[in-house]
């Protein structure tokens, strides 16, 4: 026998489900709003996020899910992912990474213009995950430096999106030139980057 299919048709009101993006602080009067530019700039930058999605296994999959229409990460504005590391800004880390393959990560991360900012998604690339062999890269924080991790084996969509949060939270607060930073060039000095 035939089961029953539903479907998503029911049409919601849109008033209250468009939500804007929080406003910086700033000073307003009638008329006018005067901030700062790195503030601006913040804004702009954290809703306008360029995904590189390096995906070797499993967590991948997540992945797909998270950018399906169900999740749909472009609410975040995130939904541009690029195979080209000159033109993103978000080096998504998602599976297994052999010994091997931790040159050509960061190359990937070499290759991709400041500021870039680094997702260690799931357990594999967090730190090797299950998989505690000789040929596995135990997380790829050995070979370029990690912005937020993503844990779970896999991690759910919703935990995806959770970490495209965090890594927001930490644009919209970047300095407009991060490479000047002393904190971060030391760190990219620890990586031998320079
Ligand atoms: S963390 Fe789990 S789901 Fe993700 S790539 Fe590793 S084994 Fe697969």
């Amino acid at each position: 026998m035939a089961r029953p299919v539903s479907y998503n048709l029911i049409k919601k009101p849109l008033e209250g489900d468009i939500s804007l993006v929080e406003m910086p602080d700033g000073s307003m009067g009638e008329g006018f709003f005067a901030t700062s530019l790195d503030k601006v700039i913040g804004l702009a930058r954290k809703n306008s996020i360029w995904p590189l999605p390096f995906a070797t296994s499993c967590c991948g999959i997540e992945f797909m899910a998270t950018m399906g229409s169900h999740y749909d990460l472009g609410r975040f504005g995130a939904e541009r992912v690029g195979f080209s590391p000159r033109q993103c800004d978000l080096l998504m880390v998602m599976g297994t990474i052999a010994k091997k393959m931790g040159p050509v990560v960061k190359q990937v991360y070499l290759q991709m213009a400041e500021p870039r900012w680094v997702m260690a998604v799931g357990a594999c690339a967090s730190s090797g995950g299950i998989f505690d062999t000789y040929s596995v890269l135990q997380g790829i924080d050995q070979v370029v430096p990690v912005d937020v991790y993503v844990p779970g084996c896999p991690p759910r969509p919703e935990a995806i999106i959770d970490g495209v949060l965090r890594i927001q939270d930490l644009v919209g607060k970047e300095s407009l030139r991060r490479r000047n930073g002393e904190h971060y060039k030391a760190l990219l000095e620890s990586y031998g980057i320079q």
